[in-house]
C-alpha cells in the first residue's frame, strides 16, 4: 500500500500543461452571421470576431478561451475553462462554461445555475468593480462604477474562482489587445462620481485643491541642468534668472464640480460628448517663455514637453483638439490652453496622485548636438468626494476571508475548545453521564454549525483536487476560497501527530455526526443493532481503500471518472445540498444514514474513501492516547465488545486506523462499575493504580 501511495505521489510530479480545445469551426457556432471568426492571433490565442457590413469589415472584439491564460484550478483542482468575447473597450459581449469540474455543479445542482451565473458578465465591462453578492442573494446592484452579481448558494468558492479566472484571463488578453494599463487592475481603481456636482466659480475652483500649479522661474531650470552638460547653455535666462519660464496650472476637467463650472454649458456638452465612459480630461493652461506646445507640436497628438504618470508607469495623455470656451465665454486659445484625454483603458486610478513632469531639454553642439534632458515634477491629487473607491479586492480569496470571519472565529473557539476537552481525557470520561452529554452537544454542533451553515465538510474531492493540481503542476492557492476547509484541514493536519484520524472521523464530520446522532436516537427508539463477525468486519474494512486508491488513481487519470465515483460519498447530497436533490442520491444517503442505525456506520467503517484517505495519513500519530491494562484482552474483553466500531483486537490491542475516538472505552477504562479488572478490585477490596497499564496498542 505503501509502494502504492509513493508512486501516486511520484506521479504527482509529472507536469502537463493545458490549452485550450476550439477551433475556428468550432468557434463560429457561438458567434453565427454576420459575425466572423478571423484568423488566430499570431501571437496570441486569440481570435478577432469580426462583422461584415455592406463594404466593410468592423471588429466587433476578442474571443479566447480563459485556460490558455490562467490555469486557476477548480474546487476539485481541474481548471474551469471560459469562452470570453471582450469588445475593444473591455466590455463583456459573451462569457460561456466550455469545461469544469466543480462538485456542486456536476451532480448536485446541475450546470444551469453556473451557466446563469457567467451570463451576468454579459453587458458587463472590465473597467467596472465586479463584485459576487453572497450567496444567491438577488442584490445584484448597479451603479456605473459598481456591480454586484448574484452569486450562486453553497458554491461560493466555486463562483469566485470563475470570476477570478475570467477576469485575470481577460486583463491578460486587455492589456495585450487592448492597450489596458499594465500596472493596475481596472477593476481595482477608484473612478469618477460622473452625478456629483459642487458650483463653484473660477476663483474658487483655484484657490482651492482642486488645481495644481507649478511655477518655475528661469533659475529653477538652470539649477535642474546644474551639474549636467546642459548647464550655462540658456543665455536669456541667465540675463533674468527671475524671469518667468513656465507658470503652468492642470485640472481634471472631466470632473463635473471642475468642468461644469469652469466651461460654458456647450464647451462642457461637447467636452462629454468626445469622452468614453470612463475617460478622463485634463485641462492645462501656462504661461511664461516655456510653451507645452510649440511650433512643431502637431494637433491630436501626445505632447513630449508635459507628461503623466501613475506609480512609475507613463499614461498617455493625447490632445483632444477641441474649440472650447470658458465660462466667461472666453475661447480657449490653444497656444496657451490645452485640453488632453487620458482613455479609461489606461487605468488611471484617481485615488492615487496623478504625477506629471515637465521636460525640458537643452542642445550641446552644432553638427550632432548632445540632448540633455530635465524633469520637474509637479501632481495633482484629486479631492476624495469627487470618486467611489473598489469596496476591496472582491475578486480575490482574501475578501471571502474577510466576509467569514465570524464563522471562523466560532470555529476557531470549538477547535480550542476540542482541544482542551481531548487533552484532559481523564476529566473527560471520569463521568459517563457527563460525557455523554459533551459529546452529544459537540456533535450537534458539528453537524448544524459546521456541516449545515458554514459548509465545512472536508471530503475526498480535497484529496482528489491536491493530486490533480499537484499533477498538473498549478499552485495550491484555491484551496484558499474555502476559509472553512482550509482552517479544518490546518486543525486536522495538527492532530494527525496526537490522535491520528480519530479526531476529525470522531468529532468533526458533519456526515459521521450525522450518523452517530442518528444511531443513538435509533438505540432509545430499541431499533436492534446488528454486529458483525470480526471476519466479516476485517474484510469490508479494506473496500474503503479499495475506493481510495480507485479515486485518487482516475483522479490522476481519468477526472471524469474521479467526478463520478466521488459520488460514493453522500456529503454532497446530506450536508451540502439538505437532502434536496435528485431521487437515487437521496435514497442512497438516506439509506446510509438510517442504515448506520442497525450496522453501526457502516459507511465510515466500510466505504468512506475520506475516511481511509485520513486512517492512513494518521500513520504520522506520535501517541498511543487510549490507556490500556494488562489485563486488557486478556482475560477482559468488555470494551471489544462496546466498541462499536470493531476496532479493538481480541488481544486488547487498539487498531488505531480504524478508532474513533468515540471514547467509549477510556470511559469503561475509567469506571468502577464497567471495567472488569476495576470491579474484581474493588470487590477484593483493591484501589489499583490508573497508571498501571500495559501498552498493548497496535502499530
Ligand atoms: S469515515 Fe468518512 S464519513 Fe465517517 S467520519 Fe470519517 S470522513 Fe466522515
Ligand atoms: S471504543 Fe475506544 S477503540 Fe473503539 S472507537 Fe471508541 S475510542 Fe476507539
Amino acid at each position: 500500500m505503501r509502494r502504492l501511495l509513493a508512486s501516486l505521489l511520484l506521479l504527482c510530479t509529472v507536469v502537463s500543461a493545458h490549452a485550450g480545445v476550439l477551433n475556428s469551426a468550432q468557434l463560429a457556432q457561438y458567434f453565427p452571421s454576420p459575425l466572423i471568426v478571423g484568423d488566430k492571433d499570431p501571437e496570441l490565442p486569440v481570435w478577432p470576431i469580426l462583422k461584415q457590413e455592406m463594404t466593410s469589415t468592423e471588429l466587433v472584439g476578442y474571443a479566447f478561451e480563459s485556460i490558455d491564460f490562467v490555469q486557476l484550478p477548480g474546487f476539485s483542482g481541474v481548471p474551469i475553462n471560459l469562452l470570453v468575447a471582450l469588445d475593444p473597450k473591455g466590455g463583456f459581449l459573451d462569457v460561456r462554461v466550455i469545461s469544469h469540474h466543480e462538485p456542486v455543479f456536476l451532480e448536485g445542482y446541475g450546470p444551469q445555475p453556473l451557466f446563469s451565473f457567467v451570463s451576468q458578465y454579459k453587458g458587463l465591462s472590465l473597467t467596472q468593480n465586479i463584485g459576487i453578492a453572497a450567496g444567491a442573494r438577488k442584490s445584484a446592484k448597479l451603479d456605473g462604477n459598481n456591480v454586484r452579481i448574484d452569486g450562486v448558494a453553497k458554491a461560493t468558492a466555486s463562483v469566485r474562482i470563475i470570476n477570478q479566472t475570467l477576469l485575470a484571463s481577460s486583463l491578460a488578453v486587455a492589456r495585450k489587445k487592448l492597450g489596458f494599463a499594465g500596472s493596475h487592475d481596472p477593476d481595482q481603481i477608484a473612478r469618477l462620481k460622473p452625478e456629483l456636482f459642487e458650483r463653484y466659480t473660477p476663483a474658487q475652483l483655484f484657490g482651492r485643491d482642486m488645481v495644481a500649479h507649478l511655477s518655475l522661474a528661469n533659475r529653477d531650470i538652470e539649477k535642474a541642468f546644474k551639474g549636467t552638460n546642459g548647464e550655462g547653455l540658456d543665455p536669456d535666462g541667465s540675463v533674468n534668472p527671475d524671469g518667468l519660464f513656465l507658470d503652468i496650472y492642470t485640472t481634471l476637467v472631466s470632473v463635473p464640480s471642475i468642468g461644469r463650472n469652469l466651461l460654458d454649458g456647450p464647451s462642457w456638452e461637447k467636452l462629454s460628448g468626445r469622452l468614453d465612459k470612463g475617460d478622463h480630461a485634463l485641462l492645462v493652461m501656462w504661461g511664461g517663455r516655456y510653451s507645452i506646445t510649440p511650433e512643431e507640436f502637431v494637433a491630436g497628438t501626445a505632447p513630449d514637453r508635459l507628461a503623466l504618470q501613475q506609480g512609475g508607469l507613463p499614461i498617455e495623455m493625447r490632445d483632444l483638439d477641441l474649440d472650447l470656451r470658458l465660462a466667461d465665454g472666453t475661447p480657449i486659445a490653444p497656444e496657451n490652453i490645452k485640453v488632453f484625454r487620458v482613455i479609461a483603458q489606461s487605468g488611471l486610478d484617481l485615488s492615487k496622485p496623478l504625477e506629471f513632469v515637465v521636460n525640458v531639454k537643452r542642445e550641446k553642439g552644432m553638427v550632432y548636438p548632445e540632448i540633455i534632458r530635465a524633469a520637474l515634477p509637479y501632481k495633482l491629487d484629486v479631492p476624495d468626494r469627487f470618486y467611489d473607491v473598489p469596496a476591496g479586492d472582491d475578486k480575490s480569496y482574501t475578501s471571502i476571508w474577510r466576509d467569514r470571519l465570524p464563522e471562523l472565529a466560532v470555529l476557531a473557539a470549538a477547535l480550542l475548545l476540542l482541544t482542551l476537552l481531548l487533552a484532559r481525557q481523564r476529566w473527560l470520561t471520569a463521568s459517563a453521564r457527563r460525557f455523554t452529554l459533551i459529546r452529544i452537544a459537540f456533535l450537534s454542533f458539528t453537524l448544524g454549525f459546521i456541516g449545515w451553515y458554514a459548509q465545512g465538510q472536508l471530503s475526498i474531492v480535497n484529496m482528489t483536487g491536491l493530486l490533480q493540481a499537484l499533477k498538473e503542476g498549478r499552485g495550491l492557492g484555491f484551496f484558499l476560497y474555502d476559509p472553512m476547509t482550509v482552517s479544518l484541514w490546518a486543525f486536522v493536519a495538527l492532530t494527525f501527530f496526537v490522535w491520528g484520524r480519530a479526531t476529525f472521523c470522531g468529532w468533526l464530520c458533519p456526515f459521521g455526526a450525522l450518523q452517530e446522532l442518528v444511531a443513538r436516537i435509533a438505540r432509545l427508539l430499541r431499533v436492534p443493532r446488528v454486529r458483525l463477525r470480526t471476519a466479516t468486519d476485517r474484510h469490508l474494512k479494506r473496500i474503503k481503500y479499495v475506493l481510495l486508491f480507485a479515486l485518487l488513481a482516475s483522479a490522476l487519470f481519468a477526472p471524469q471518472l474521479a467526478d463520478r465515483l466521488a459520488e460514493i460519498e453522500p456529503f454532497k447530497t446530506a450536508i451540502t445540498l439538505y437532502f434536496v436533490r435528485s431521487w437515487p442520491f437521496v435514497l442512497y444517503a438516506a439509506a446510509l444514514v438510517l442504515g448506520s442505525a442497525v450496522v453501526y456506520k457502516f459507511f465510515c467503517r466500510y466505504l468512506c474513501p475520506f475516511g481511509a484517505g485520513l486512517a492512513l495519513l494518521g500513520r504520522l500519530r506520535l501517541l498511543k492516547w487510549l490507556p490500556r491494562r494488562a489485563e486488557c484482552g486478556q482475560p477482559c474483553q468488555s470494551c471489544r465488545h462496546r466498541c462499536d466500531y470493531q476496532a479493538i483486537r481480541p488481544d486488547g490491542a487498539i487498531v488505531y486506523d480504524e478508532c474513533f475516538q468515540c471514547m467509549d472505552c477510556v470511559v469503561i477504562y475509567h469506571s468502577d462499575t464497567q471495567c472488569a479488572p476495576r470491579i474484581l478490585q474493588a470487590k477484593r477490596g483493591v484501589t489499583i493504580p490508573l497508571r498501571a497499564i500495559a501498552a498493548k496498542e497496535s502499530a
